[in-house]
């Protein structure tokens, strides 16, 4: 069975959280963790970051910290995963849908603008799938409403829009280390931003709202987000690896597209002037039922794969009756290939060659079909 992901853990990992063991410090106080959060602010060129035991309450410190809540408006792509969407209303604000760009699959500007009330504090944006977002237009969008921009890096390790990694173009960012993220902690979070007051009120909610020079004196109503030192350990031995990693992505995506070229799946577009981490290599097929029946022969041929997520509209909690048909129309197509580093190069050569089968049958199908009706 070839997997959808496993991560890569063939550094320092091991001899790093033997060392946490080793001296006892297990908890969330350890040299790693800032060893990490220092690492991770220079790979990504942000100048504050703070680590969080995962990438769904770094997000909701990133909206608490901004003093987001009740009565607040958050514009969000409905083509995302959940914990974006969630931790909105963990904060106590509401999500309010935009639908997808057909060609990126990120959130489109242009129903941003749509959505914009008096009530709107804020745009999440989500680069959802290793590609970036139109941060120049979301930018210039938030400056002339005067709202927050916050970006849901957690599928975005490793991706840079014109040259400058994703993070730094809004007010604050949050990056997610789970299992199958491009780096990992296991479980795992990071808040980053350049805002050092903001980067302040973030870091005191994390820690229970503690007062800096005081003992046990809680100043507000807080959380204990920490990231433990043995998370941190992974993580400072995954960052050791990081470059490693993105270019075996980058290597398996040419490798992806190459061999796919002339078979009838649409790929994940690349802006010339972006680049890519390609945490999750992508295609689409024509239709549902396509992709459906594609999956299916993968599975048969002993081929991990995801379909996209669902938006989130159509979720029981967030169902409301509205259409987001770009977005409807990329999850029911989309899937998601094995596209852990590592992977190898007859690993996609047998991938694609089952994806090349499926469609060779299907193409007999239908000329079978044809030539009956034509014969009727
Ligand atoms: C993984 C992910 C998260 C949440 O991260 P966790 O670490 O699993 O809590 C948030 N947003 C997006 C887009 C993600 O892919």
């Amino acid at each position: 069975m070839i997997p959808l992901y496993k991560p890569y853990l063939n550094g320092a990992e091991k001899l790093y959280v033997n060392q946490c063991l080793d001296s006892s410090w297990i908890s969330s106080r350890g040299e790693f963790v800032s060893r990490f959060e220092s690492g991770f602010e220079r790979f990504v060129g942000i100048r504050h970051a703070a680590t969080a035991c995962n990438g769904t309450v770094a997000l909701h410190l990133a909206l608490a910290a901004l003093g987001l809540g009740p009565g607040d408006e958050v514009i969000v792509p409905t083509l995302t995963y959940v914990a974006s969407v969630n931790a909105i209303v963990h904060a106590g604000a509401k999500p309010v849908f935009v639908d997808a760009v057909q060609s990126t699959w990120q959130m489109d500007p242009v129903d941003v603008r749509r959505k914009i009330t008096a009530n709107t504090k804020a745009v999440l944006a989500v680069h959802l799938y290793g590609a970036a977002c139109e941060m120049d237009e979301l930018q210039s969008i938030c400056r002339a409403h005067n709202l927050y921009l916050i970006e849901d890096c957690a599928e975005a390790f490793g991706t840079y829009y014109r040259d400058k990694h994703v993070d730094s173009f809004g007010d604050i960012a949050t990056f997610s280390f789970f299992g199958n993220k491009t780096i990992t902690t296991g479980e795992g979070g990071m808040i980053a931003t350049n805002n050092s007051q903001l980067f302040s009120t973030a870091h005191r909610l994390k820690t229970q709202g503690v007062s800096p020079t005081r003992e046990y004196w809680h100043e507000v109503i807080g959380y204990n987000y920490r990231m433990t030192n043995i998370c941190a350990a992974i993580g400072v031995a995954q960052l050791e690896q990081a470059e490693q990693i993105l270019g075996m992505k980058r290597q398996i995506a040419a490798w992806f597209n190459e061999r796919l070229s002339g078979i009838p799946v649409t790929l994940q577009h690349e802006p010339k002037d972006n680049r890519q981490s390609w945490w999750l290599y992508s295609v689409l097929a024509k239709d549902a039922a396509e992709r459906d029946g594609l999956r299916n022969a993968l599975r048969l041929a002993g081929i991990e794969t995801r379909p996209f997520f669902h938006p989130a509209h159509i979720l029981p909690p967030y169902a409301s009756g509205l259409h987001f048909p770009v977005a409807e129309s990329l999850s029911a197509r989309g899937i998601n290939l094995p596209s852990f580093p590592g992977l190898s190069e007859s690993d996609v050569d047998q991938i694609c060659e089952a994806i090349r089968q499926y469609y060779g049958s299907r193409r007999s199908m239908i000329a079978v079909d044809f030539s009956s009706r034509r014969g009727a």
